[in-house]
């Protein structure tokens, strides 16, 4: 009889909610014996953990499914398995495209993949578990079919170990008219502090150093203890900052109408607090913001970035555009241009405007944009961005920056590991630095002085009061930044 093997390989695209459930998943099945296998056939269990944001991010995981129909042919054994958000919002859909798959699990169920896997292999029956669709029940019993699935962690599929997610809010009420996120991650809802608390202490004995916390609106993070007791992200971000071991405390991504003065305070106050704030605008006009329903207007944008600015001075304020979104007229991109301009963003990631079927903008708008002109718009706005960015990073030269080293940079990856190779790593507000090091440097947080700069990257040199070594001899050209979160 052929002895019974255990290996998973997963594939995960889109934002850090996704490397987080995947980190989850890979977890809980791991504790089932499974081991990680790097090729998708070399596996029993093959996992998409997918999302729905742009149409592209959709397209990616069919073809990916469709290049497996053959394997599965050969392999009937294999599970393949849709996770996450394409599950939540197309089950039929990815029965229909891709009727080899044996399993398709919503953002809100993750925590039932390990009996579903066991179900399909025990059964050869395809398995399905879903939560309910915003519409089909009242709120309180849609809230509850979204699992907040925590506690099972795995360290060796984090960012890197001394890195990590948590998750403080789940889902999301603002319903912007172009996001399916309302749709694919259910209502919002805050988790408990004590259990985060509880989370982060345990990170941190696992040598964890920086935690991210992250939600679709982050700051608008409340817990009402059902005794007039509120915690705010503010009183949570003090109560982590209590814990040894943990160095920084980063959160993501802001909803620019509820920046409020307590969470600046305690941005400006706590030290492990990262002076960085992700706070996506969108556009930089007014009829735009309306038909998105991002509920503020420019001029409130720009007020809300004055005060970040004056509460907590040398924060750094990056941003989110979608350009080309329904009706922007070339006066109406030209407002954005200027916002940019004049805004100084860190950083902004720029998207081309998608339409997502069972979004109010697909259903009220046309998307009368003309793809060559979202292209064009994209560039453009990219251009000023990097301009500004190029400003920034210039300012920063000749200072010495406090980095916490990530690992090794795109070029160092291709050097030999253990020895002398160039690394990288980001400073109190978030600028990535890359320099030349040593592998047990990883992990640390040490001085750079910055040399040079360009829009994506700070160059330096570490000063690591180490005397000797193998340090680097030869001067490589840098490689190119890695990409910075979010990916969707
Ligand atoms: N909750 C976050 C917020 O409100 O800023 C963002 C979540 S969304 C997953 C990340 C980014 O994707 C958004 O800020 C927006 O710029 C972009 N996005 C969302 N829906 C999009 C669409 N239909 N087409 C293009 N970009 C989109
Ligand atoms: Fe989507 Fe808007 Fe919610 Fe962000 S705030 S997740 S863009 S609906």
């Amino acid at each position: 009889m052929k002895a019974e093997t255990k290996t998973l390989y997963i594939d995960t695209v889109g934002c850090q909610m996704n490397v987080l459930d995947s980190e989850l998943v890979v977890g809980s099945l791991r504790r089932q014996g499974y081991t990680l296998v790097h090729e998708p056939t070399a596996a029993d269990v093959i996992l998409f953990n997918t999302c729905s944001v742009r149409a592209h991010a959709e397209e990616k995981i069919y073809s990916a499914l469709g290049r497996l129909a053959r394997h599965k042919r050969k392999h009937p054994d294999a599970v393949i398995g849709v996770l996450g958000c394409m599950a939540q919002k197309d089950q039929e859909e990815v029965r229909r495209r891709a009727p080899h798959v044996d399993l398709v699990v919503g953002t809100g169920q993750l925590a039932r993949v390990p009996e579903l896997v066991d179900a399909v292999k025990q059964t050869r029956q395809p398995q399905y578990a879903l939560s309910l669709g915003r519409a089909d029940a009242g709120k309180d019993t849609v809230t509850a079919s979204f699992e907040s699935f925590d506690p099972p962690r795995d360290a060796s599929m984090r960012p890197t170990p001394f890195q990590a997610y948590v998750r403080i809010q789940i889902g999301c009420d603002k319903f912007c008219t172009y996001c399916v996120v309302p749709t694919t991650r259910g209502p919002e809802q805050s988790r408990h502090p004590d259990h985060l608390v509880a989370e982060c202490r345990q990170l941190a004995a696992e040598g964890c150093k920086e935690v991210t916390l992250i939600g679709q609106t982050v700051n608008s993070y409340k817990f009402d203890h059902g005794d007039g007791r509120r915690t705010r992200l503010s009183d949570l971000i003090s109560r982590i900052h209590d814990i040894d071991g943990i160095e920084r405390i980063k959160f993501v991504t802001n909803f620019p109408k509820d920046m409020t003065d307590d969470l600046l305070d305690a941005v400006r106050e706590l030290p492990k607090a990262v002076k960085y704030l992700h706070v996506p605008v969108q556009s930089g006009c007014d009829e735009v913001l309306k038909r998105m329903k991002r509920l503020y207007t420019v001029g409130s944008y720009r007020e809300m970035l004055q005060r970040c600015r004056d509460k907590v001075p040398g924060v750094a304020i990056s941003s989110d555009f979608i350009v080309g979104f329904c009706g922007e007229t070339e006066g109406a991109f030209q407002k954005t241009m200027d916002l940019v301009r004049e805004a100084k963003f860190k950083n902004s990631f720029i998207f081309k405007y998608s339409p997502r079927p069972g979004t109010k903008a697909d259903d009220l708008f046309a998307d009368d944009v003309p793809e060559e002109v979202k292209k064009r718009r994209n560039n453009d706005l990219l251009a000023v961005q990097s301009v500004n960015s190029l400003d920034d990073h210039r300012s920063r030269i000749g200072q010495t920056v406090e980095v916490l080293v990530e690992g090794p940079s795109k070029l160092g990856e291709k050097q030999p590991a253990g020895g002398a190779r160039q690394l990288t790593g980001r400073t109190m507000a978030d600028h990535i630095v890359v320099f030349d090091g040593h592998d047990r440097l990883i992990g640390r947080t040490l001085p750079v002085h910055v040399r040079e700069a360009s829009p994506f990257t700070l160059y330096g040199d570490a000063e690591t009061g180490e005397v000797g070594g193998d340090e680097l001899t030869a001067r490589e050209p840098a490689a190119p930044p890695r990409l910075s979160l979010p990916l969707v």
